[in-house]
């Protein structure tokens, strides 16, 4: 583990003074138009790819992961992303006209505005995906955007604020606060929505603190997603699959398959086909050649080394990995392989985070689904099978947000498509209109077109327009045409007039 530097915290009277400044940044931003504001979201992509060598120092040097995950996992999301935000916001914000089914004599519409002042709150596992990635379709929406990135990974933040800064945008536009609780807790003080990632525990707290402002927020949390492959499956493809959506960025992803479930007849194959491919995996430091790098934190590590210890004492047997690499000094963690799993231990029950593929075998779909929705969280799942209804039938049964079929980790890059989670997983969505909708409140402006002098509810009150509106309600809604001719014996008493 090396020393990379450190930084002032943010006071919460300094949120305070920095959302001042951002709100006034915001009130000239609001003003402008798409075309502006994709403009100048392009020319800080130009930016990031220009300096996309600093960037890997930074993001490695906080991180531990390979050079070739930042390009690959961060730059280029955060590029893509860019590109589809600057299309497609203005086709998911533009003013929409609506029909009313009965007052057709007014004219409706339906407009998306800035929520004003985002804060995001973001964990250390992807530190450009979950701060520029996020403001995106954020500042899009006409939103100035503070970010507090986690205190893990300060730098990467720091560096998409200079570029912003850069970039044109109005002074202020883009900030970070820099801390951990206290200052993400000023800034939930101090902002109109925050858009938060990371634990349930925090987020927990983070939607009670939010509660006593009433402000909006969004919550993308844990996962524990569930691999099922069944005896149909291909069987290279899903061994691919499984240890690349198992290990990618050491296991510490929000979707990395954390559980996996194969059907008795392929089992042991598909065993020996994960084996063979994980002792293949180098480890290092953050080369380009390297498939996986060391931990980010002591905590993690930590954490990995308790759940593989208490499935160890609890029957599981290690077939590959299950220790710190020896070989290596700093935060490394063998990717490893574990069977003769159960639900009592932590490694299936709680989110690992970290190089560890557990596998189960079942008897058969049924006991596969049923283990796979047994769990506290509900983010992603994976089926493997070349029975395309079947896996769509299973993929309608699991409680998750998200299930990939044949695939894995695929869900985060398709911007067009919804994702979020279920159940401790959380409720909201990043991507597709969701994605952009949830940094905008949605007015509705109702349109009076004939100019009467009064309209029929408006005041005085008396009994024949009573009689009118039971007549009215009776023609409109009792079933049966006999019905809807009002009856004599339903006639106002003079008290309701
Ligand atoms: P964390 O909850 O510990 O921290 C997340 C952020 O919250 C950090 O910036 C932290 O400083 C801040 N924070 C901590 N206490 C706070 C408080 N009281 N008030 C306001 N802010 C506070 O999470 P982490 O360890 O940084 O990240 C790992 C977690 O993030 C995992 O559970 C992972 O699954 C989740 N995650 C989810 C997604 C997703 O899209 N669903 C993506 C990435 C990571």
């Amino acid at each position: 583990m090396e020393f990379v530097g450190e930084l002032p915290i943010t006071s919460s009277a300094d949120v305070a003074a920095v959302t001042r400044c951002a709100r006034q940044a915001q009130a000239e931003w609001q003003t402008t138009s798409f075309e502006h504001r994709a403009k100048l979201l392009r020319r800080f992509r130009d930016l990031l790819i220009d300096n996309q060598e600093r960037l890997a120092d930074i993001v490695t040097s906080e991180t531990g992961k390979p050079r070739g995950d930042v390009f690959g996992n961060e730059l280029f999301y955060v590029c893509d992303a860019i590109g589809f935000w600057t299309k497609s916001a203005e086709k998911w914000l533009k003013q929409r006209k609506i029909r009313p089914h009965l007052f057709k004599v007014k004219k409706v519409f339906s407009i998306y505005q800035p929520l004003g002042l985002v804060g995001i709150i973001s964990p250390w596992n992807f530190p450009l995906v979950l701060t520029a990635g996020d403001a995106m379709p954020a500042l899009m929406a006409g939103n100035a955007v503070i970010i507090k990135p986690s205190e893990l990974t300060p730098f990467t933040a720091l560096f998409v604020a200079e570029l912003a800064q850069k970039t044109g945008f109005p002074d202020n536009l883009l900030q970070v606060v820099i801390g951990g609780a206290e200052t993400g807790e000023a800034l939930i003080d101090n902002v109109d929505m925050i858009s938060f990632t990371g634990s349930v525990e925090v987020g927990k707290y983070v939607m009670h603190r939010a509660a006593d402002r009433l402000i909006p927020i969004s919550l993308e949390l844990g996962g524990k997603d569930p691999m099922i492959v069944l005896k149909d499956a291909d069987l290279e493809r899903a061994a691919n699959a499984c240890v690349w959506g198992a290990l990618m960025n050491c296991g510490q992803v929000c979707t990395s398959i954390e559980r996996v479930y194969v059907e008795e007849p392929i089992y042991q194959t598909f065993v020996g086909n994960v084996v063979d491919r994980v002792r293949q995996l180098r480890q290092g430091p953050s080369a380009e050649e390297v498939e996986l790098g060391s931990m980010s934190s002591e905590e993690q590590l930590k954490k990995v080394i308790a759940q593989i210890d208490d499935a160890v004492n609890k029957g599981a047997k290690v077939l590959t990995g299950g220790r710190p690499n020896a070989s290596l000094p700093g935060l490394y963690y063998e990717p490893t392989v574990l069977v003769d799993v159960t639900h009592d231990m932590s490694v299936i029950q709680d989110e690992t985070f970290g190089p560890v593929i557990p596998i189960m075998k079942v008897k058969n779909a049924d006991e596969a689904l049923r283990l796979a929705n047994d769990s506290r969280y509900g983010l992603d799942a994976i089926v493997f099978s070349r029975d395309g209804v079947k896996a769509r039938q299973m993929a309608q049964r699991l409680f998750t947000g998200t299930v990939c079929i044949n695939d894995g980790l695929v869900n985060y890059i398709i911007p067009e498509a919804p994702m979020g989670g279920v159940k401790d997983s959380g409720f909201s969505r990043r991507h597709g209109p969701e994605g952009i909708r949830k940094f905008c409140y949605q007015k509705t402006i109702v349109i009076d077109r004939f100019g009467l002098k009064k309209e029929m509810p408006w005041f005085p009150s008396n009994r024949k327009k009573t009689a009118q509106m039971r007549r009215m309600i009776s023609l409109l809604w009792r079933s049966g045409w006999r019905n809807k001719l009002a009856r004599p014996g339903n006639s106002p008493s003079k008290s309701e007039a």
